[in-house]
């Protein structure tokens, strides 16, 4: 019997990665779905932006205190799916989520409220002007697997705040943990059809881009990414994207190697190196080159992989074979170049088949794939460097441009180097706990993406600026409406000068002039 393609489902699986046990299947939303949910979604927002923004503001606070008393479920699903440590689960996600609700309690009013609009011109002095930030309308969040809870909670709150209804397409990998986030908004007082779950891998994320949405906030791959601007462009969809990552992390010849190292094992491999922002490529100065190896070697020795729900593991599974297989690859290539693996390099199959060894690299060239394209897995790539210029050089030789970090004990020279680098945040001496800083936008550049989600540039995204320009002299004509015959270039030159005219000796001439033409208009 043939199918008819409008009315097959196809089911997608929650698997967990360490022990392959499937936690669940669910039917994808179809396009028709799709269309119906946005619709719905539509229908309810006008009704939800009159709420005001106090009565959202009361949600998120409901939100903050569900959430906080759910944290070790939450924690615990979040492990169960995307396999990363349970502390991990705490810290980068509910974490970045109850401070991510602290943030828009305090200043989303701030931020969004209406204003007034001073100006300078001073030809247009009888307007008064303000400026409206209005919700878009229906916010599409499509959203990938390794932060399946922080990455789409942050961005539906500010959605959600800012009055605009929200239709979440999670990865096909994380489908549940969305779920549980419908479930504690719903419970907080967000109206059912103000934030919706569509469950579905890329062809209903694709429905979801396709249809009546008003902005999209996409996270994930380069190649989605492209694939999504460019049906967006067709029809003028806001968007913002946040892309792939290749993060560089510089460590100059005065830096306390100690810590760099540390700071290198746990950016380069906590969440098994998934993270966009992860350690991904390593420039050390030639001075400490043997030593930061080693010490890396020995730290990432006593790293204990496992399954998450261990409370002494502390790198868990990676999400899936297809990840894994891009990470051997890589290493595959950089080894038949030359580099040598100085710990790691394999799977650990007896953990599963996902579990892979935490691996440092050394002697590995810019030029191989494993320092040119994202590895997003468990791999630290070091080379040495002789010059500070050539390692900014190098960092930003480089598709990608989402964020970098720079340690070294002189944090002057590190910020002054950052302004050097070419991403969409620097770090100095740190790497990737920047995203916990609500306030702090978070987005790249070149390939790494387009706009920025987090605080006040994050908020931004979910609304239009509409400016009301009201004239405070209803009953006057402008002087530059029709009439122009009669002098009146002549006139419009001494408006000018009247204007921007230095010296003040010029100025007051043409004052003189612009007088003697608004008396001759009788104005
Ligand atoms: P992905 O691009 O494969 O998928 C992301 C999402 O897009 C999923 O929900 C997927 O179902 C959906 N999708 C796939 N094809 C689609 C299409 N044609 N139209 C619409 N939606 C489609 O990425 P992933 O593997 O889930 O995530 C890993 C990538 O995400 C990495 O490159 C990582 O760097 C990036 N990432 C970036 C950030 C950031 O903030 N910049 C954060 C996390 C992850």
């Amino acid at each position: 019997m043939a199918i008819n393609a409008e009315f097959a489902v196809s089911r997608i699986a929650s698997v967990n990665p360490a022990t392959g046990e499937v936690l669940g299947e669910l039917d994808s939303a179809g396009p028709t779905e799709v269309r119906a949910a946005v619709a719905r979604a539509h229908a309810a927002q006008l009704e939800w932006d009159a709420w005001g923004i106090h009565n959202r503001v009361k949600v998120m606070r409901r939100f903050q205190q569900i959430l906080l008393a759910h944290k070790t479920d939450i924690a615990r699903r979040i492990t169960q799916e995307a396999g990363k440590p349970l502390v991990e689960a705490l810290l980068t996600e509910v974490l970045v989520v109850l401070d991510a609700t602290r943030f828009l309690i305090e200043n989303a009013f701030a931020i969004l409220r209406e204003e007034k609009l001073t100006h300078g011109n001073l030809a247009m002095k009888t307007k008064s002007g303000r400026i409206l930030r209005e919700p878009y309308g229906v916010v599409g969040i499509i959203s990938p697997w390794n932060y399946p809870f922080s990455i789409p909670a942050t961005e539906a709150l500010a959605a959600l705040v800012a009055g605009n209804a929200v239709v979440l397409k999670p990865s096909e990998l994380t489908p549940l943990i969305a779920l549980e986030l419908q479930a504690l908004l719903r419970e907080a007082g967000v109206p059912d059809d103000i934030f919706q779950v569509l469950p579905g891998d890329g062809e209903t994320g694709a429905a979801l881009v396709r249809s009546e949405i008003s902005k999209l906030i996409f996270t994930g791959s380069v190649t989605t990414g492209r694939r999504i601007a460019q049906v967006a462009a067709e029809r003028l969809l806001p968007v913002v994207l946040e892309l792939g990552g290749k993060d560089p992390m510089i460590v100059l010849e005065d830096a306390d190697i100690d810590v760099a190292s540390s700071g290198a094992v746990w950016g380069a491999f906590m969440n098994a190196g998934q993270t966009c922002l992860s350690v991904e490529r390593c420039y050390v100065h030639q001075s400490l080159y043997s030593v930061f190896l080693e010490a890396c070697a020995e730290k990432v020795r006593k790293l204990r992989v496992g399954n998450g729900m261990d409370p002494a593991s502390e790198i868990g599974p990676m999400i899936h074979e297809r990840q894994v297989r891009v990470v051997e690859t890589q290493i595959e290539d950089a080894k038949q170049r030359g580099a040598r693996v100085l710990v790691g390099g394999t799977r650990l199959r007896e953990l599963g088949p996902t579990f892979f060894a935490p691996t440092v690299l050394a002697d590995v060239d810019h030029n191989m794939r494993v320092m040119q394209e994202e590895t997003f897995g468990p791999v630290l790539p070091v080379t040495p460097f002789r010059e500070e210029t050539e390692a900014v050089r190098r960092a930003n030789d480089s598709d990608f441009g989402l964020a970098a970090s720079i340690w070294t004990r002189d944090r002057a020279r590190g910020e002054r180097l950052a302004r050097q680098i070419n991403a969409g945040t620097v770090m100095v001496n740190d790497a990737v706990s920047c995203f916990s800083i609500s306030e702090a936008p978070h987005g790249g550049v070149k390939a790494s993406g387009l706009g920025r989600t987090h605080g006040r540039w994050g908020l931004e995204e979910m609304v239009r600026v509409k400016y009301v320009d009201s004239d405070r002299l209803p009953r006057i004509k402008k002087i530059w409406w029709f009439g122009y015959g009669g002098g009146f270039g002549g006139e419009m030159e001494s408006l000018l000068d009247l204007l921007y005219a230095r010296p003040l000796r010029e100025k007051l001439k043409a004052a003189a002039r612009a007088a003697g033409a608004l008396w001759r208009r009788k104005l």
